[in-house]
């Protein structure tokens, strides 16, 4: 048998044992708690870190312990080689379980059903077992493969902010939270609030507010505007003509003199907000179209509209717009809007690409905002990208296509991964690229046998980077 086939062979036979582990961590409930001394993400996570250490050291592997931020398990004493990025906390159980409760992992259909199996505890399970597989069968290595097991990635990743303050990053990353083939480019973040105040007084016919979305990273799909002193029958037909033009569903109450509009659009992800429809910009269009006094908060809402046009994506309204062939072009979306008699407060988050830099991103965009007569405040982190035509890469992907007979090819994505901040940190796997596991919704799974592939891709890239 050549060394692939023992490898494979090894993680056959270990299945259901990596099952069963995977499902005795996803049984704990590790969902970000308050800083306790000794435990600083909390009971959850400290509890899901010591379950996971006293596998590792059961399997004969060397765990270090950083303050209970992060575990790492060692293959050997060697020089450092590759370090494997995997994470033992996960984001609430949120509602709508049907299969099992959240913290009740069961297998049903060759799937694992559970919050964790899919991000991030089956995944990290693929490469201890990997590490197993090289380790039990005595393959010799000529430089260490670590796995580092963090607890606080869905929440900032402070947790390996503390461990690399104190350990050098490896000359070779990869991290099991993401999907194949392989993220080599993360588009870069840019981040802006606006502000503006205003004297608080309201006209005859005015709007009182308008309101939509909470999360930075999330187009809102729902928004609210009260507008006094103007009878329903002058806003219908605005409203029907913006619902014809943006897919956007207005509804109405009349209240006391003001009409109370409830805008209901779609919600997406920030970094694709080409399939969302922005609830709030879609209102503020349609505030802006109503027969109003003329005041200086109007204006406002007028130029505000200027900087974030409905269906505009691209940045272009903030001077942002590129794009480039490493990591296609940059996306804009403007993701909390709240304006009162008082104040106007926004938010956008741009996912921008590879060459956007200070002076072609963050200057022009804070430029275009003063102009307006907004406030306004940014912080961007550039995009993260690595070689793709790098030794490290191409094995990876030969890994990849030998045990999946697919195409390997390199991914960009306009999310951020675990790995954002390492200079060589790529995301590899552990997910299928057709498979959607429902991660961070509700009946999220693993499927049991792409754990077995992503174990076999694991263990062959890890031999062929530390040989
Ligand atoms: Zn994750």
């Amino acid at each position: 048998m050549d060394i692939s086939e023992r490898l494979s062979k090894f993680i056959d036979e270990h299945t259901d044992e990596m099952v069963a582990d995977t499902m005795k961590l996803c049984a704990v409930n590790s969902e970000k708690g308050a800083y306790e001394e000794g435990k600083p993400y909390g009971e959850g996570p400290f509890k899901a870190l010591n379950e996971a250490m006293d596998l590792c050291e059961k399997y004969g592997f060397d765990v270090t312990n950083y303050d209970n931020y992060v575990a790492a398990v060692d293959m050997n004493d060697k020089e450092s080689g590759l370090d494997i990025l995997a994470h033992m906390d996960v984001v609430a159980a949120g509602d709508g379980w049907t299969v099992t409760e959240a913290y009740k992992p069961i297998v049903k259909d060759g799937r694992i059903y559970g919050r964790g199996t899919s991000d991030d505890k089956g995944p990290a399970m693929c490469a201890l077992y990997a590490m197993r597989a090289v380790k039990e069968l005595g393959l010799p290595l000529s430089r260490n493969c670590r796995l580092i097991l963090g607890t606080d990635e869905e929440c900032g990743s402070s947790d390996i902010k503390h461990y690399y303050a104190i350990e050098k990053e490896a000359p070779m990353t990869f991290s099991p939270d993401g999907e194949f083939p392989l993220i080599n480019v993360e588009k870069g973040q840019f981040r802006g609030s606006i502000t503006k105040s205003f004297d608080g007084k309201l006209k005859d016919r005015d709007f009182i507010y308008i309101k939509g979305g909470t999360t930075v990273n999330i187009v809102p799909g729902k928004a609210e505007a009260a507008v006094c002193g103007l009878p329903l029958s002058d806003i219908l037909p605005h409203a029907k003509e913006l619902e014809e033009d943006t897919g956007v569903k207005f509804s109405f109450s009349e209240n006391e003199g003001s009409v109370v509009i409830a805008a209901e659009g779609k919600g997406a992800h920030a970094s694709t907000p080409e399939n969302g429809k922005n609830a709030a910009i879609a209102l503020c269009t349609l505030v802006a179209k109503l027969p109003l006094d003329e005041s200086e908060r109007r204006t406002a809402l007028l130029n505000f509209l200027e900087l974030f046009p409905y269906g505009v994506t691209d940045g272009s309204g903030i001077g942002i717009k590129m794009s480039d062939q490493v990591s296609h072009a940059t996306t804009c979306s403007l993701d909390i809007f709240e304006m009162t008699e008082k104040e106007l407060y926004a938010k956008w988050d741009a996912r921008t690409c590879a060459s956007s830099n200070h002076e072609n991103c963050v200057e022009p965009a804070e430029k275009s905002v003063r102009e307006k007569g907004f406030d306004v405040e940014t912080d961007f982190l550039p995009a993260h990208v690595v070689d793709g035509d790098s030794d490290f890469v191409k094995t990876l992907l030969a890994c990849y296509e030998k045990y999946t007979g697919k195409k390997g090819e390199c991914l960009a994505i306009g999310g951020g991964t675990y790995v954002h901040e390492l200079k060589n940190g790529v995301a590899f796997g552990a997910v299928g690229d057709t498979t959607d596991t429902h991660m961070h919704g509700a009946d999220e799974f693993m499927i049991i046998e792409e754990m077995k592939t992503a174990a076999k891709i694991y263990a062959e890239a890890i031999y062929e980077l530390c040989k």
